[in-house]
């Protein structure tokens, strides 16, 4: 008896786009069902940790995937955790995945979005199982949940459109059989998975890493039986592995290629691209544990989300714990993708447990070290000195690329991370009067600073051009004063936190009086006393009649043609940061 089931909206929508925009990039649906089928033999090894009997009589897991030529089927079948009915009802049905919304609203808003585009917002996210329609017009799913009797089997059904079906088998073996049914069409171009040597192929640019074996079965070469006729290639019954099954982290730096360490990244990330960067580290000591922390080339989508998880793996001695632990790092740096491996963490720990495991706070300071050590030595091979090494020349412009994509989540860190605030601030680029790209560093206004100048002067705005045309840059723009410029939401905030750069103080240049100190010559500074003297009675008119709406009126030598501006006053909120809070409802 099977029952009929409607799918939900979202998965009826992400189906129609899987099938319509990813078809340049068809072939990743093994990549997502491998990993599925590793997943789901994770779950079982963490669930077995309680309870062995789960194991039933088959500890070896394994992925096998079967091709049949004349049913034309591909069928990817694993050991793992299995489903029982209701789990497959929700699981294959729903997207439960949280950013979903965020994902799906993102598709809507950006209708004219191009259907590669599309096909890359669908990689990042990851359409995991849904990705079984690029190729086949009918899946079916059969599972046995491990522990469940033999007849409380499931085999769920669909053809990708609008519902599925659901009905009770008897399965002896626990976990799950994918049977992907090709898709038929004038060119059969889906026949091309039907082939062994090209599944292979696609095995090792994704899944090599997989620290499983995935098996296929061992194809022989026959000679024919009668005479002068070629022979063939037949598929005999037995299983051979087809991947390293080595967990990549655990192997020797020296032993990966950049290919390997490029194609787990896509793995683990579902990115098109290759990565910026990585480092891969084995740390011993008191806490022992292997990290691989890679930058991506691209921002995705959810940066701004809050609630967004970090991007690390969580094993422990190579059982795979979690996804998105975000205990391992500071939020500011939730795009760097990874692995850690502890030795040392139990391996039932739990999301609470990390925030308050004192080996935890090791990695993560580690982790958080590593990755400003690696965007250091970005930033430092940035724009490479005309005698730089071949290998110092490919790190080009790569920093540039980064902070373009990411800069702006490196600045949260000013306020989260007050261990390495001087790091950070040393990452920090700015656009300013002398360059309208963000590309001056604290450390390079410093080198510019004029004779007797105490300060590093900056104003914000919303706009580059607002803060340019600035009248309170007035007097700089007169004297030749660099003075940065900050037009980033986040920039007032993440200053309140910086308050001087290498023993110099920054100073807003829209703050209380201007200060120019050693910069005024006595001439000037004569001529402002007397002004100030000259115009009391102009004050205290303009005092009197603005007195609801300011707090102070001064004579000013900021200005150098405009007649008046706004201040505020010295460690008041500023004008700027003051529309922001009045936005966000404060
Ligand atoms: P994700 O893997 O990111 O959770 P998928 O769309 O790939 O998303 O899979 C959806 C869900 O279906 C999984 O979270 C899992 O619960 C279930 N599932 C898929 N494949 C398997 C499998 N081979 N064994 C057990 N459960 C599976
Ligand atoms: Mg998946």
């Amino acid at each position: 008896m099977s029952q009929k089931h409607s799918f939900q909206a979202e998965v009826a929508q992400l189906l129609h786009l899987v099938t319509h925009s990813l078809y340049s990039n068809k072939e990743i649906f093994v990549r997502e069902l491998v990993s599925n089928a590793s997943d789901a033999c994770d779950k079982l090894r963490y669930e077995a940790l309680n309870n062995s009997a789960l194991y039933e009589d088959a500890p070896e897991l394994r992925v096998r995937i079967a091709l049949d030529k004349k049913a034309r089927t591909l069928t990817i079948t694993d050991n793992g955790i299995g489903m029982s009915a209701q789990e497959a009802i929700d699981h294959l049905g729903t997207i439960a995945k949280s950013g979903t919304k965020d994902f799906m609203s993102k598709l809507g808003a950006d209708k004219q979005a191009d259907a590669k585009e599309q096909g890359q917002l669908i990689g990042q996210f990851g359409v995991g199982f849904y990705s079984g329609f690029i190729v086949a017009d009918k899946i079916t799913v059969e599972s046995r949940r491990a522990g469940l009797k033999p007849e409380e089997g499931v085999r769920w059904t669909s053809g990708g459109t609008g519902d599925f079906e659901v009905e009770t088998i008897t399965r002896p073996e626990r976990g799950t059989s994918v049977i992907l049914h090709l898709r038929e069409d004038e060119s059969n171009s889906a026949d091309e998975y039907l082939s062994a040597w090209k599944i292979k192929q696609i095995i090792g640019k994704y899944s090599d890493h997989i620290a499983l074996p995935i098996q296929m079965r061992k194809e022989e070469w026959k000679e024919s039986e009668e005479e002068g006729k070629p022979g063939e290639m037949v598929t005999t019954d037995e299983w051979e592995t087809v991947n390293k099954a080595s967990a990549l982290w655990t192997r020797a730096k020296k032993d990966i290629t950049k290919e390997e360490y490029e194609s787990f990244y896509q793995g683990i990330s579902h990115d098109y691209e290759a990565p910026l960067a990585w480092s891969h580290n084995r740390v011993e000591g008191s806490t022992e544990y292997t990290q691989l922390l890679y930058v991506p080339a691209k921002a995705p989508y959810d940066l701004w989300n809050r609630d967004k998880k970090g991007g690390l793996k969580l094993y422990v001695k190579r059982v795979f714990i979690m996804d998105e632990a975000e205990a391992l790092l500071p939020s500011y740096l939730r795009f760097v993708k990874g692995v850690v491996d502890s030795a040392d963490l139990p391996l039932n720990v739990s999301r609470e447990l990390l925030q308050e495991s004192r080996d935890v706070r090791a990695i993560r300071d580690g982790n958080t070290k590593r990755v400003l050590t690696l965007l250091e030595n970005l930033a430092k091979h940035d724009v490479p000195a005309t005698d730089a090494s071949e290998e110092d020349k490919a790190e080009a412009g790569k920093y540039s690329k980064f902070y373009a994509e990411f800069g702006t989540v490196l600045k949260e860190g000013l306020g989260e991370d007050f261990a390495n605030r001087e790091r950070l601030a040393k990452l920090l680029r700015y656009a300013s009067t002398t360059s309208d790209t963000a590309t001056v560093s604290l450390a390079d206004y410093k080198a510019r600073m004029k004779e007797g100048q105490e300060a590093i002067y900056y104003i914000t705005a919303d706009t580059l051009a607002a803060a340019k045309n600035s009248p309170q840059l007035e007097v700089f723009k007169k004297k030749g004063i660099e003075v940065l410029l900050m037009t980033e939401r986040v920039d007032e905030w993440a200053l309140s936190y910086l308050t001087e750069f290498d023993g110099t103080p920054l100073q807003s240049v829209a703050k209380g009086a201007v200060d120019l100190g050693k910069l005024q010559d006595e001439a000037e500074k004569k001529a402002a006393e007397e002004a100030a003297e000259a115009f009391k009675p102009v004050l205290a008119k303009l005092k009197e009649a603005l007195k609801d709406k300011t707090e102070d009126v001064r004579v000013t030598t900021r200005l150098v043609d405009s007649p008046a501006c706004l201040v505020v006053k010295d460690g008041e909120v500023s004008n700027q940061l003051a529309r922001l809070l009045k936005q966000a409802g404060q």
